[in-house]
């Protein structure tokens, strides 16, 4: 039999990391075996039943390139279903209606020292009514054991679980019902999912179970269940939508990419057997769900830059160009929405871009650090960081020399790396610098920062007119 998997987050706004890894793991299983990978939509929260957050998860699961092979279907549209299954154990004699309000509950349990609910109604033989939820009866004793795939055997006592609700009076059938008719419906073989669900596990076998024996429905086996570990942010804590960075989209924005994106959601509980850096084949060649370790993953933002890295090193010149182009030359077509960069879009030329390349590519994490980096290539409104500038020319009589001697020099020699390099070094060597002392008047001089990309590459790229202008712009700033 070929695995039947689905991702079934809720809409929320944003899409969890933590919902990023465990669309991953499912998708990596599904591809592993062979199986199919079903997307649910579990709209039935109406407050968070927006079509933008709802589309917010296909960009997600698009933009990592984790394609499902049926849906997205909606848990929105199987209300009767779930109806019908309130009715058939309703039928059978597995729920009992419950007028008890949650003051009632509380005082109850305040008194008795017990928390949870009491089984007050267990056997009132209420009526039901538009006041009344339906309640799951639980057996009286005994216990569940789950066969998780990642936690082996996980045991549940009946009595610590309490008679729970399955339909509110409002008629809404909660979540635990909800999600395992859709999981019957769909034939789901495998459930895999972040371990914050496991506590709802229990109640989903026993409800699962009891369909089973309900006139009307179908017998339908259960699925294997596979909790994945919790992530934690450095602190050792579940991670925090308010205090960690866990929207998969500032990632997306910030210029990771979504092959390291995947590369590091895989770690996050799993170790690919072959090595760390896996690409996608080889990831869906060797994930192994059994091998998933149950103690909590550390989500490592600094580990997932430095990933990011190494993708964007060993991509080829013209890959990266191009995964750089939303950054540097974005438009309608290149959809990124985010800040633009410090120049005019006329003033970007595709094909000095292309020969920056290589002196960016191996120095940044991000593609978001592109633009700052080649800024100076493109318009000549330099940018001057004033402490930088105070620093090595209005402060620094011998950063004012070299730049006045540059002007000569660099106005004679030839224009490549090579020579400029020579003829600084010398220039240095007259006033008594270090070439690296003497590069720092011309580098903030040209680029208007003292960091940046290699300088006598870039001095070449930049050109000597623009060159010998901005050395003059600079000393004449600060003369
Ligand atoms: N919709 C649930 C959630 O987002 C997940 C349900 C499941 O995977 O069983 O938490």
């Amino acid at each position: 039999m070929t695995p039947r998997v689905r991702f079934a987050p809720s809409p929320t706004g944003f899409f969890h990391v933590g919902s990023a890894r465990t669309s991953l793991f499912n998708w990596l299983f599904a591809r592993r075996h062979g199986g199919t990978f079903v997307l649910r939509i579990e709209d039935t929260d109406t407050e968070r039943n927006r079509d933008e957050w709802r589309q917010g998860i296909l960009d997600a699961l698009t933009w990592l390139g984790l394609d499902w092979d049926e849906g997205p279907t909606l848990q929105s549209d199987n209300l009767g279903d779930h109806h019908a299954a309130v009715e058939a154990l309703w039928e059978e004699g597995y729920l009992y209606a419950c007028d008890c309000t949650r003051e009632q509950i509380d005082a109850r349990a305040a008194a008795s020292g017990h928390p949870g609910y009491d089984g007050y109604c267990r056997t009132r033989e209420l009526p039901r009514g538009p006041s009344t939820a339906l309640r799951f009866r639980m057996p009286d004793e005994g216990t569940t054991t789950i066969e998780d795939l990642v936690r082996g055997a996980v045991t549940f006592p009946h009595e610590a679980i309490g008679d729970f609700v399955v339909m509110r009076p409002t008629g809404v059938v909660l979540y635990p019902l909800a999600n395992l008719v859709d999981d019957r419906s769909a034939r789901i073989t495998h459930v895999i999912r972040g371990e914050d669900l496991l506590p709802t596990t229990p109640k989903q076998v026993l409800m699962w179970e009891a369909l089973n024996h309900c006139a009307g429905q179908e017998r339908v086996d259960l699925p294997v269940y596979a909790h994945l570990p919790m992530l934690v942010n450095e602190q050792r804590k579940k991670l925090s939508k308010r205090k960690d960075p866990v929207a998969l989209e500032s990632y997306r924005d910030q210029g990771y990419l979504p092959e390291a994106m995947v590369n590091y959601l895989a770690l996050l509980g799993w170790s690919p057997p072959g090595g760390e850096i896996a690409d996608r084949a080889t990831l869906i060649g060797e994930f192994d769900l059994s091998a998933v370790s149950r103690s909590p993953a550390f989500f490592d933002v600094k580990k997932l830059t430095h990933l990011n890295g190494e993708y964007l090193r060993a991509m080829t010149s013209d890959a990266f160009a191009r995964a750089c182009r939303p950054w540097v030359s974005p438009g309608p077509e290149t959809g990124r929405t985010g800040a633009p960069p410090p120049w005019a879009p006329n003033d970007f030329d595709a094909d000095v871009f292309a020969r920056a390349v290589p002196l960016v590519q191996t120095r940044v994490t991000t593609l978001s650090e592109v633009p700052a980096m080649v800024a100076f290539l493109f318009g000549d409104d330099v940018a001057y960081d004033e402490e930088a500038v105070a620093a090595v020319l209005a402060n620094d009589p011998l950063g004012r020399v070299v730049l006045a001697v540059a002007i000569e020099r660099f106005a004679e020699i030839d224009f490549t790396a090579a020579s400029l390099h020579d003829a600084l070094i010398e220039i240095g060597e007259g006033v008594g610098l270090s070439l690296r002392r003497a590069q720092a008047p011309v580098r903030v001089a040209v680029t208007g920062t003292r960091v940046g990309p290699p300088l006598f590459e870039s001095l070449e790229l930049l050109g000597r007119e623009r060159t010998l202008a901005r050395l003059r712009a600079a000393l004449a700033r600060v003369s």
